[in-house]
């Protein structure tokens, strides 16, 4: 029947495989073997009668059934992409590109062929794509270069249930475009041929099919086998620590199978794994080998293939991830699941504008999707990290929607691009509060992005077409002002890449802070340091030796670079000239000013800061250049709260420049106090503008 299914795939117009050489065809009749064994296969005919029927079709199947991979496919081998692309979108930027590896391999393509990806700063696809994995934040931005989606067939909005800011727009685009009503001033048909799935992981889709007007739910049976949990008697005091007694416990006492543990964030896991490594090397050659893999957002490629490869013979694999492998990747042969019940959830507070990724207690939703993950090729044991009164008594039912805990200034600015006046009666499942909006309204119009009336200035369009983060953007834009672009690009490119540039090993942390501090000769501030490092760097042709002697992470600086070039050719698109003016770091120090004179502070006593419009106590934090330096004025790149408040990239500022680069924004007497009174008076308004 397997020839039969290929004869029934190429009548339905696949014409690949007519263009296969035998031996192809041969690995194509492995992949269509270990293809039938998923749960999904079965429904395979009913599915597609279903899409045929229905414009909009929710989905509901357990991680690992086959949605993600196979629904594609299926469309593709039905024709659908004779039409227009299968686009299926994914929150993670890792799960979209090992998901379009894999469908590459199984289709048996060139991956960046007919199959390709799309996340921020990287796109694998050629004019040949048909099947496109990207992230739901790449979809959003498609909408503002293609108000219609006129190059897509069938949109997929996969994971639906993680409900991501960009994932709950898309939801109320989408609906938009494809009701006959138009919501839109700007687009003049509506798709009534575009297929819209939406693919879930947890029961509750009954929502989902509410919002989009009654949509059919095809759900796909999974199969479970039973999971033995297991809570602790006492909460845990360090579950870190746990995580790793727990994992090496398993090792020694329980039969062969792969283990996963979900820790919070790339830190914990690279200190996991370190910990791991150096414990199970006193074990002895009776135990078997523990082979460690982790997996995290910012993990580069080559590593990522590595948690998908069978574990050797006789040995047993630690996957330690974060959320991901909670429902966007599945892993086969685990058999152990250690669940310490945290991950790291982004909140923002209107009121003080201030965002944060704080690790929280998961939800009981996250608790039982991770236990089940141990269940999916027999019967599987989860270790829980918790009480079983913490588990009742403390969880959340459901993960509160990020459209309601998050700074909304970027996807207002989307919005407002395209061409949506009226955000509050904008069909949102959950609409967010109306403080976040207003404050996000309020940062726009501040910025420049928005004029009076609140439609896009030319900078605001700019700015939305810029996948960086607002602010950085219009540092980015006002470095044509200050004829610094090219220093600009790569300090917004470095300053992207976040916290990963200076390599600070254990047993040579002396040696690590020394040679950072070589960077900040002359106190010159975060931003200026992280330039300097760049500089250094592309002065030795970028060479790898270089990093390993100034303790800098090469992958980090790659990508940093890789960054920079997409600025670089952005910046061209818009006609703005690169140039440069290294030797004025005054006007470097205004460009980042104009994108990020929100976040001032000034000093106070006993070294904190209060930032300038909020009036929030926050402190340098310990890692920056200018951590013993305190300046007077500080502009800052982000807040953390860790133990306290703590500003993150610092750079001195000098007051009048708050006056004169954000004159609607601040008064003479927002910079000037009791403390400042020996300034020169009325310096602030001279060059208004
Ligand atoms: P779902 O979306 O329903 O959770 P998937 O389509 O992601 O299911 O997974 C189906 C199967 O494909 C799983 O057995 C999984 O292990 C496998 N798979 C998915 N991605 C990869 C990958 N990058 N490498 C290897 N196997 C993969
Ligand atoms: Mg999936």
């Amino acid at each position: 029947d397997q020839i039969e299914f290929i004869k029934a795939s190429v009548m339905d117009g696949v014409k690949v495989f007519q263009r296969l050489s035998s031996s192809a065809l041969l690995i194509f009749h492995l992949w269509l073997d270990e293809r039938k064994t998923l749960p999904i296969y079965p429904y395979r005919e009913e599915l597609l009668k279903a899409v045929k029927e229905y414009q909009v079709l929710v989905i509901v199947g357990e991680t690992g059934s086959g949605k993600t991979t196979q629904i594609p496919q299926y469309l593709h081998e039905a024709g659908y992409a004779e039409h227009g692309k299968i686009g299926c979108t994914q929150p993670r930027r890792v799960a979209a590109m090992s998901v379009a590896a894999r469908v590459s391999q199984e289709m048996g393509v060139k991956l960046g062929l007919e199959v390709g990806y799309s996340v921020r700063f990287e796109e694998c696809t050629s004019a040949k794509t048909v099947v496109k994995y990207l992230t739901d934040g790449m979809l959003l931005q498609e909408f503002l270069r293609e108000p219609n989606l006129a190059s897509y067939s069938v949109v997929m909005v996969d994971e639906a249930h993680e409900r991501t800011l960009s994932t709950d727009i898309l939801f109320g685009l989408l609906k938009a475009s494809i009701n006959s009503f138009n919501l839109f001033k700007d687009i003049s048909r509506s798709r009534s041929d575009l297929k819209l799935l939406i693919s879930s992981a947890t029961l509750d889709a009954v929502k989902f099919s509410d919002y989009f007007n009654s949509a059919p739910i095809f759900k796909i049976p999974g199969r479970r086998f039973p999971v033995d949990i297991h809570y602790t008697k006492a909460p845990e005091p360090d579950y870190l620590d746990a995580a790793v007694v727990t994992v090496l416990q398993i090792h020694v006492t329980q039969p062969l199978g792969d283990i996963l543990v979900f820790l919070p964030g790339q830190e914990e896991i690279e200190s996991a794994a370190e910990v791991l490594k150096h414990r199970t090397r006193g074990l002895g050659s009776k135990i078997a080998e523990l082979v460690i893999c982790p997996i995290y957002g910012n993990l580069p490629t080559d590593l990522q293939v590595k948690i998908f490869e069978p574990t050797p013979e006789g040995a047993r694999k630690v996957v330690l991830a974060t959320n991901i492998a909670e429902t966007s990747l599945t892993i086969d042969g685990i058999k152990y699941v250690v669940d310490p019940g945290f991950s790291k959830v982004k909140s923002y507070n209107p009121r003080t504008a201030m965002d944060s990724l704080l690790v929280n207690p998961i939800t009981k939703a996250s608790a039982m999707q991770r236990a089940g993950r141990s269940g999916r090729t027999g019967p599987g044991k989860c270790f829980r990290l918790y009480t079983a009164h913490n588990y009742h008594a403390d969880m959340e039912d459901n993960i509160v929607p990020e459209i309601q805990r998050t700074n909304l200034a970027s996807v207002v600015l989307t919005l407002k691009n395209l061409g949506i006046r009226d955000l509050v009666h904008f069909d949102f499942m959950d609409p967010p509060p109306s403080e976040a909006l207003l404050k996000a309204l309020e940062l726009l119009f501040a910025l420049g992005a928005l004029n009076s009336v609140g439609e896009p200035t030319l900078l605001g369009k700019r700015m939305a077409a810029f996948p960086l983060d607002l602010m950085l953007s219009k540092m980015v834009l006002a470095s044509e002002k200050y004829k610094c672009s090219e220093e600009i690009i790569t300090i917004a490119a470095m300053l992207d890449v976040g916290d990963s540039i200076f390599y600070r090993p254990k047993d040579k942390q002396v040696l690590a802070d020394n040679a950072k501090m070589n960077f900040h000769t002359g106190n010159v501030g975060d931003h200026i340091a992280l330039l300097k490092v760049y500089c250094s760097w592309k002065e030795t042709n970028f060479s790898t030796q270089w990093c390993y002697e100034n303790f800098i992470q090469v992958r980090s600086m790659k990508r940093a670079r890789d960054i920079r070039d997409q600025l670089e050719r952005q910046l061209e698109r818009f006609g703005i000239e690169l140039t440069s003016n290294a030797d004025d770091l005054e006007a470097v120090k205004k460009a980042i000013t104009s994108g990020f004179f929100p976040n001032s502070a000034e000093l106070q006593k006993f070294g904190s800061y209060r930032t300038v419009k909020s009036r929030q106590t926050v402190h340098i934090h310990p890692s920056s250049g200018l951590a013993q330096v305190l300046p007077r004025w500080v502009i800052y790149h982000g807040l953390v709260l860790t133990t306290k408040e703590y500003m993150r990239q610092v750079t001195e500022l000098s007051p009048k420049w708050l006056v004169e680069i954000a004159p609607h924004y601040y008064q003479q007497k927002d910079v000037e106090n009791p403390g400042a009174k020996n300034l020169p008076r009325g310096q602030g308004r001279a060059t208004r503008g």
